[in-house]
């Protein structure tokens, strides 16, 4: 059951308290989805309607269908992700292709298979800090077939690597992963706001970094799977004010999802709405 802490970010936060309170406990939101890095044309899946922001190389799949069991899957024909993801990364869509994109944090891959997707980059730069999340990353890279390069660098070693370089950078960042307990999965201490100020902190030492990858005209693209706006409103803010040249990019695809708890375009998606466990996400221009 949601503790004292998930009820109290319900009440301040979410549009419907207890439909999405709902959510958490009955841990049924994830909604499967499907990559497809070729056309899409063959699938053997039945589909869900496409939701606006819903790219059409991505496929949402109907309820009982285990794209991650078929042979389509071990060829590399797609990448499996939550429809919440693809909520995150489609702001992506629209963006100027190639040049050089940097995933900050990139295992287990889906975002930067994503970016590969999306945008052609002529360089595409996985990084991942931790050892040991390098491995299914690079496997889900060659099993896509996406020609990226591998780092396993601290931010700021990566910052100083590429320092303004980057076309788009992404900022799919570590966090308390409340959306995990609206897939039915455990996360204790989710709410727990030790925990929230901790990755916020996190999250902004992360952000201040990578802002020095961006190339003039760049974008960022920073998205969480967490619903506290300690980590997702209130670090944009943060950051916001130290780099005020950042803009916020309106993403008219996503406007029904618009936050109304920041007074810059950011976006907010709740697990009750059919749309994947939720997250948060945000687009910045640099000038
Ligand atoms: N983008 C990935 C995808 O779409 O498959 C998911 C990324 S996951 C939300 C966040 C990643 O950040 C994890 O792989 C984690 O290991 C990594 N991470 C943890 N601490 C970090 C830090 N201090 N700096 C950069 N990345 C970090």
């Amino acid at each position: 059951m949601p503790n004292k802490y998930a009820r109290k970010l319900a009440a301040k936060l979410a549009p419907d308290p207890d439909a999405f309170l709902t959510a958490l406990t009955e841990g049924k939101s994830a909604r499967p989805a499907v990559l497809w890095l070729g056309g899409s044309a063959e699938s053997p899946f039945a589909s869900l309607p496409p939701a606006p922001w819903q790219p059409e190389f991505v496929q949402a799949v109907a309820p009982g269908e285990r794209p991650g069991r078929h042979t389509l899957h071990d060829e590399g024909a797609y990448y499996c992700l939550d429809l919440s993801s693809v909520f995150e990364a489609s702001a992506l869509c629209g963006l100027p292709t190639g040049g050089t994109v940097v995933d900050v944090c990139a295992a287990p891959g889906g975002k930067t298979v994503f970016a590969h997707r999306a945008l052609t980059p002529e360089r595409l730069i996985a990084n991942e800090v931790i050892g040991k999340r390098l491995g299914p990353l690079t496997g889900n890279l060659k099993r896509c077939a996406v020609p990226a390069e591998t780092r396993c660098a601290d931010p700021a070693r990566l910052a100083e690597e590429f320092a303004g370089l980057a076309r788009v950078v992404l900022v799919d960042a570590p966090c308390s992963g409340q959306s995990l307990l609206a897939r039915g999965q455990d996360n204790p201490g989710a709410f727990h706001p030790v925990n929230i100020n901790s990755c916020a902190n996190r999250q902004k030492r992360i952000l201040a970094e990578s802002v020095r990858l961006l190339a003039p005209g760049g974008f960022l693209l920073y998205s969480t799977c967490t619903y506290a706006k300690e980590e997702n409103e209130d670090v944009i803010s943060w950051l916001r004010v130290r780099f005020p040249e950042l803009i916020a990019q309106e993403l008219p695809a996503h406007e029904m999802h618009r936050s109304p708890h920041a007074d810059f375009p950011c976006y907010r998606l709740w697990p009750e709405t059919g749309f994947g466990a939720g997250g948060f996400l945000t687009l910045l221009k640099q000038p």
